[in-house]
């Protein structure tokens, strides 16, 4: 089978480099001609951990990328639409779907054989039935279900974790719009023989892509909200709180050896500095959106994102117990991109936060081990970046632990050895205050 993907960002590229490493042929589309050539040079434009070795190994064999989307189309079986989806006030922006649907559909008006298309993007329920259907049948001059079928296939993938997210899936879900295009799918991943499959409509798979995010997101506003209410009350510690709630059977078991088994949901049940990201913010915004359109009043989502959104500036709060003003004082922000193990900083809680800090007259510097690159995109000259993460912490009068990356584990050895020792405040509440002289977090 010959797949082509149209868009090469985190799932585009991805996709595209996996299903070629599970024996598909792949052809990679973008408008972007760096990134077509960076590809074809076996460079990721990205960083995603273990995609660099995949895709050095499958390009110019069976994988490579071009911008000729409708040579791309003509000589696929498959096409998978894999372009952004970002949220605009009024809902989820579709130009970039629209427009390769047009593009699409042109390619298979001149294509004899049978194609499928396949919409991976997250768009909102009723999005690849009511707008990329009509616009394939249009440009194509085509029949949908006749001469060509419309899929819907959620990516689950996790930005840090992408690569293993999807070469071993937990599931697999697959909308369409009849059996001869969810066959097709199904054939797409015959390379993943163990995974449970789901075979549905194109808007019921819409829908559990946007339940699973809203889900996770309002898991972690829950025990923000709860985290706030306990440093309200005081002394009340939320590690506490979380790992008691975590300790009921509906969280976790214990094991015959008398260990407990937490499954991974519970990492969504601890308190922090909120949630960022491509996704999450985005998902349940266009959710939102979407419900008032069909007259659904979505108020706990609404929630969700209010206190999202406030969860940041509690750093500074933290900082305010310790000192009175912040003019001048030197402050290091620890981990810059919205998650560990990328350097994606779309929406990362760190971007805020080091904007309320510079408003302050605070002394900011950054230190992230991977995202130094997008953060000079992000603040430009604003933002001085540290090398190290020792480098960060010398001299400064507090360090705020933004991302949860596994270097920072080292941060109490680090400042015990410091005279004197920075404030910590423990955005993500990693670490054991009982290691610093000093220490403020979340919900404490
Ligand atoms: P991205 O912005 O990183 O990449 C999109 C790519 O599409 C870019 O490289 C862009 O140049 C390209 N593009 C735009 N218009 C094009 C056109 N006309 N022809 C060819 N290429 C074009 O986006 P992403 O993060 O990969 O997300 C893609 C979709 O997948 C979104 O709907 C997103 O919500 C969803 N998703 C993202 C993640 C994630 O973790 N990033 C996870 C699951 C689902």
């Amino acid at each position: 089978m010959r797949v082509s993907v149209i868009g090469t960002g985190y799932v585009g590229l991805v996709t595209g480099t996996c299903l070629a490493e599970k024996g598909i042929d792949v052809t990679c589309v973008d408008i972007d001609q760096g990134k077509v050539d960076c590809i074809n040079r076996g460079e990721t434009p990205i960083y995603e951990r273990g995609l660099e070795d995949l895709l050095k190994k499958n390009i110019g064999v069976r994988l490579r990328a071009t911008a000729n989307l409708r040579t791309a189309v003509l000589q696929s079986d498959v096409t998978m639409i894999t372009v952004g989806t970002p949220f605009r006030p009024e809902g989820v922006d579709l130009q970039f779907v629209e427009e390769v649907s047009r593009q699409i559909g042109a390619a298979l008006k001149d294509k004899p054989d049978y194609h499928v298309v396949v919409v991976k993007s997250t768009v909102v329920p009723g999005t690849t039935d009511g707008v990329v259907k009509p616009l394939l049948e249009q440009a194509s001059g085509k029949q949908a279900g006749e001469d060509f079928g419309v899929g819907m296939n959620p990516e689950f993938l996790t930005e840090g974790e992408a690569v293993s997210d999807f070469m071993f899936p937990d599931r697999i879900v697959i909308g369409g719009i009849d059996d001869r295009t969810l066959d097709l799918q199904s054939r797409l991943y015959q390379g993943f023989p163990d995974v449970e499959t789901l075979r549905t409509n194109n808007n019921t798979a819409e829908m559990i892509k946007y339940a699973s995010n809203a889900l996770l997101a309002t898991l972690i506003s829950f025990s923000n909200e709860l985290a706030n209410l306990g440093a309200a009350i005081g002394d009340i510690d939320t590690a506490d709180v979380s790992r008691g709630l975590q300790m009921s059977r509906y969280l976790s078991t214990v094991l015959p050896d008398g260990r407990r088994f937490l499954p991974p949901i519970n990492a969504f049940l601890l308190a922090g500095c909120g949630f960022g990201g491509s996704c999450l913010p985005k998902d349940v915004a266009a959710l939102i959106a979407h419900g008032r359109k069909h007259g659904q009043e979505m108020s706990l989502l609404d929630a969700v994102l209010l206190i999202n959104r406030q969860q940041p500036a509690r750093i500074l709060g933290l900082l305010g117990k310790h000192f009175s003003d912040l003019s001048g004082k030197r402050i290091s922000v620890l981990g810059l991109a919205f998650r560990p193990d990328t350097d994606d900083m779309r929406e990362s809680p760190a971007i805020p936060i080091v904007r309320d800090l510079l408003a302050s007259g605070a002394v900011v510097r950054g230190y992230d081990p991977v995202a130094s690159g997008e953060a000079r995109k992000v603040f430009g000259e604003s933002l001085p970046l540290c090398d190290s993460l020792e480098e960060a912490l010398r001299d400064c009068d507090a360090a705020v632990l933004v991302t949860r990356w596994s270097e920072f584990e080292t941060v109490p050895e680090l400042v015990a050895r410091m005279n004197p020792q920075p404030l910590l405040v423990d955005g993500r509440r990693m670490l054991d205050k009982h290691k610093f002289a000093r220490y403020e977090g979340i919900g404490l």
